[in-house]
């Protein structure tokens, strides 16, 4: 690519509105441009790094036998409520009509559709196992779109799907894909745990994420470095351990906490610690009210909440629903006289005189033990926390944040049931097909990477991820011996099989310097003064420059690109 005469540019300063280190430099140094919220172009730098992520991908694919198709983004909207996946998508899904007013939407993500081209193909136990993938735009109308390319609302998917006969043989297939991920990351670079993560919308028996290292995640992982236990908190076990000493119950007193709603507030009133509080969340589940009581300390967590219920939704009740089972304003809710049923996280139960909402303005109990109110259930309600047991050895576990760039599930029946996939096995007996699902978002994996790889100067791209091999950059294009020996360079690289940058703009050095730095050129071969003696510099980012004869070139970036 000559600059002259290509679609190039960076800017110098930072972007207002990009919210990450990531977006920030990929807007600034031309690889993407934002069209609406959560929508980006991607311009022809980034479109060569998400081509070499997504050859790195294919290559992989290929290699487990799975079949590349493409299937259609615009899907009727029956698709979805046949698998009763319309109501979990909820308003994340866009939709729209044509024009005889039937019901469409944009794909959030593509099961059914393969499940129904595995239908023509799968008749008896001989039609499998196989798996098909495609690279596809999905659309997810999300609420919060932020972090550049990490949450947004239109993405090109790897998507992977296995059909098997049995629970054994997608275990087979979810391995493959599995081993596949790990290949895929590794040549990326990609600095990645796979931790145990919530099935969620997708549903089925297990789901596993691989999960970008960076300070930015979105995601909290629970990490043990004992025994190598890895979980998205979403889904991470708390361990309970009775402590085995009770303190004797006292008697319970109802105290005035005027202006104290949070615990924060009513442990400076109290002068008690937080521990000695339990927090009463009043939730909606699906419709049903009910209350959730963990220690003054912890946090309720939801998705262990919705699964307990096995629900679609969970979320906190509104101050109205809290004022109508408390009969008092929000900040007092407790267990004792409340209008819903009350379910405890585990480590409630040894709890002695601990603090809750009275149920009426202004007011607290102190001294309150189980005998005080009905408990409707008990369950892991809470999150883990930095320094709780690991729930495997019960070493303290620590935690980091990730950007998910990959996801494998084991479906199991799921789909094949709600959208009638079924064979007939040995015995002529109709049996459903087991599915999995594998996604990858390359575009999300480039921003994870520029996450990982960047410096002051901006991005550093891991080996042969760089849209081009090297930069040559002439410092003076009016000089006629430094344009030739340049040229000379391009095509002698290009014939040898380099993607090379000609910087031949008109432009002061230092300016295509940086240019260079900040789209991450991992080599600059500068041609200046030295050109008239058949010497150029050599410099990689970040590196010490050293002059080498024109001639020793090619020798040079094959040996340090190994081909
Ligand atoms: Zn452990």
């Amino acid at each position: 690519m000559k600059l002259s005469t290509s679609y190039f540019y960076t800017l110098r300063e930072d972007v207002k509105d990009e919210d990450s280190v990531s977006s920030n430099l990929l807007v600034r140094a031309g690889y993407i441009k934002k069209s609406s919220s959560g929508i980006y172009m991607m311009l022809p730098l980034g479109w060569r790094v998400i081509q070499k992520i997504n050859a790195v991908i294919r290559d992989e694919m290929d290699k487990t036998g799975c079949q590349e198709l493409l299937m259609p983004a615009l899907i009727p909207e029956e698709v979805y409520i046949a698998s009763g996946r319309r109501a979990s998508f909820g308003h994340d899904m866009f939709t729209l009509k044509d024009r005889k007013g039937m019901d469409y939407c944009l794909g959030p993500t593509h099961e059914e559709l393969f499940a129904i081209a595995a239908n023509m193909k799968i008749h008896s136990y001989k039609d499998m196992p196989f798996s098909l993938y495609q690279f596809e735009t999905k659309f997810r109308d999300e609420p919060r779109p932020r972090y550049g390319l990490i949450r947004v609302r239109e993405f090109i998917m790897k998507d992977a799907y296995t059909f098997d006969k049995d629970e054994a043989g997608m275990d087979v297939a979810y391995g493959k894909q599995f081993q596949a991920y790990k290949n895929i990351f590794d040549r990326l670079h990609v600095r990645y745990r796979i931790v145990r993560a919530d099935t969620g919308v997708m549903g089925g028996l297990l789901s596993e994420e691989f999960q970008a290292i960076t300070p930015l995640g979105e995601d909290i992982l629970v990490l043990c470095d004992d025994c190598d236990f890895a979980s998205n908190i979403e889904v991470c076990p708390c361990v309970t351990r009775d402590p085995g000493t009770r303190e004797a119950e006292e008697e319970r007193q109802l105290v005035a906490t005027p202006d104290s709603r949070t615990i924060a507030e009513v442990v400076e009133t109290l002068h008690k610690p937080e521990q000695k509080f339990v927090k009463t969340l009043i939730y909606k589940v699906d419709e049903q009210v009910i209350a959730v009581m963990v220690r003054g300390d912890r946090e309720v967590n939801e998705t262990k909440l919705r699964k307990l219920f096995q629900a679609e939704h969970v979320e906190l009740a509104d101050a109205q629903t809290v004022q109508k089972v408390t009969h008092a304003e929000v900040g007092f809710a407790g267990p004792i006289g409340i209008d819903c049923p009350v379910y405890l996280d585990n480590e409630v139960q040894y709890l002695q005189n601990f603090v809750v909402g009275a149920n009426k303005t202004g007011y607290h109990y102190t001294n309150v033990n189980l005998k005080d109110f009905t408990v409707a259930g008990m369950a892991d309600l809470r999150n883990i926390q930095e320094g709780d047991p690991c729930p495997v050895c019960g070493r303290p576990v620590h935690f980091a944040h990730g950007i998910e760039v990959g996801n494998v599930f084991k479906l199991g029946t799921k789909y094949s049931k709600a959208l009638n996939l079924q064979y007939l096995d040995q015995n002529n007996q109709l049996q459903y097909v087991w599915m999995g699902s594998y996604g990858i978002g390359p575009a999300r994996t480039m921003a994870a990477i520029v996450e990982q790889n960047a410096d002051e100067n901006g991005i550093s791209w891991p080996l042969g991820l760089a849209p081009y091999d090297a930069a040559i950059v002439v410092i003076s294009t009016r000089d006629e011996t430094q344009m030739q020996i340049a040229e000379k360079l391009y095509d002698t690289l290009t014939a040898a099989g380099f993607d090379l940058i000609l910087d031949d703009r008109d432009e002061r050095p230092g300016v295509k310097f940086k240019d260079m730095d900040l789209i991450g050129m991992p080599f600059r071969i500068t041609v200046g003064r030295g050109a008239k003696d058949g010497r150029v510099e050599w410099k990689p980012r970040g590196g010490e420059s050293e002059e080498l004869a024109v001639d020793d070139v090619l020798a040079r970036i094959r040996e340090v690109y190994q081909k």
